[in-house]
């Protein structure tokens, strides 16, 4: 095994991504994908991309979609920056904005292909604990750093910080740029958006893979000044110059001119997550506040891997890790009121009653 491999290649520990079953029918409550089908003005405007035009090559600039992005935001185009995915982005801020001498910070509990992406590049970096209910301590990310990387609200324990907070650690780093992953923002955070036109170093990420329901589709994007936008098309260009397909390009401009349908969606899946948790606090469930499209749960009598097997056997997928603090949680993405109606009944069958 790994003959031929590059030193870089075999020393790798790549993200493992949750599952996508290819056979049996499960309901799928460990991706945080979209329960529901994505805006049928951007499906339209695929539809009427799959032509000719395929021929030739994608706009490199994806100018219409910037200003798309840049008119929703209330930013100048030159502020917007998109990618295959906010993954590609997030790996293109790493080279972008990181430097290999100073350790960049993120927390110990977070997105897990942050430590991928720095081991990819080489980039040291050190994980701060998260307080024992998964808050954010702000002090250890202050000054001193090489960057900072947070998800907003943050992933896998759904909980949100303030702008206040975003704030403080903007101005607590003016030697480094502080990235906010806002993947799940819609759901009911506080963008820091409107933070830009104020700190030369803050990138704001998105994607319309969950709140637009087009994880299908690979749409990410970044905000921030044009220097710091600049930086990443730079990276980007020395890489691959068309990240965005014709078809990505077009569905990407639709969804975003279709922003009632965000609005319904979003809103419905934070109304079914509100009675989700309650209903799991009362079996017994500690339930974390979660501001995103998922729950991060954990129950006092039953092994959470306990729980992820009981629930695959009737036909329902989570997500659970096997590491340090999040051993005893599973994390469950909010789907549709009938799915999650499903996961309460299976969960009662798998927990004592009370
Ligand atoms: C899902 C997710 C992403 C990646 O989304 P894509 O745009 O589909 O690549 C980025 N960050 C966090 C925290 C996520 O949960």
């Amino acid at each position: 095994m790994k003959e031929f491999w590059s030193k870089r290649a075999k020393a790798l520990t790549p993200y493992v991504p949750g599952e996508q079953p290819r056979e049996r029918k499960f309901i799928k409550l460990n991706t945080n994908e979209n329960p529901y089908p994505p805006s049928q003005t951007a499906v339209a405007a695929i539809r009427e991309a799959a032509g000719e035009s395929l021929r030739l090559y994608p706009d490199p600039e994806c100018t219409s979609l910037r200003e798309a992005l840049a008119a929703t935001f209330d930013l100048k185009p030159g502020q917007v920056f998109v990618g295959n995915g906010s993954d590609e982005v997030l790996a293109l801020c790493f080279q972008a904005f990181f430097d290999a001498e100073r350790a960049i910070l993120f927390p110990d509990i977070t997105y897990s292909f942050y430590p991928v992406f720095a081991d990819l590049f080489g980039l040291s970096y050190r994980e701060v604990p998260l307080d024992e209910c998964f808050g954010l301590p702000l002090e250890p990310f202050l000054g001193n750093n090489g960057g900072v990387v947070i998800a907003n609200p943050n992933a896998p324990t759904g909980r949100a910080v303030s702008l206040c907070d975003i704030r403080t650690l903007l101005e607590g780093n003016p030697q480094s740029v502080v990235v906010v992953d806002e993947a799940y923002v819609d759901f009911g955070a506080q963008s820091a958006v409107p933070l830009i036109d104020s700190y030369p170093n803050l990138v704001v990420v998105q994607t319309m893979s969950k709140s637009r329901a087009l994880a299908g589709l690979r749409v990410g994007f970044a905000l921030g000044n044009e220097n710091l936008i600049a930086a990443l098309n730079s990276v980007k260009n020395s890489f691959n110059s068309y990240t965005l397909d014709r078809l990505a390009l077009a569905g990407a401009e639709g969804a975003l001119r279709d922003r009632d349908y965000l609005r319904a969606i979003t809103m419905k899946i934070s109304s079914t997550r509100d009675w989700a948790a309650d209903r799991l606090k009362r079996m017994g469930f500690a339930v974390s506040d979660s501001a995103a499209n998922f729950l991060f749960v954990s129950h006092p009598a039953v092994e959470a891997k306990a729980l992820l097997d009981g629930l695959r056997e009737r036909g329902i997928l989570v997500r659970w890790w096997d590491k340090p603090r999040i051993r005893d949680y599973l994390r469950i993405t909010v789907g549709t009121d009938e799915e999650m109606e499903a996961l309460c009944q299976a969960l009662a069958q798998l927990v004592p009653e009370v």
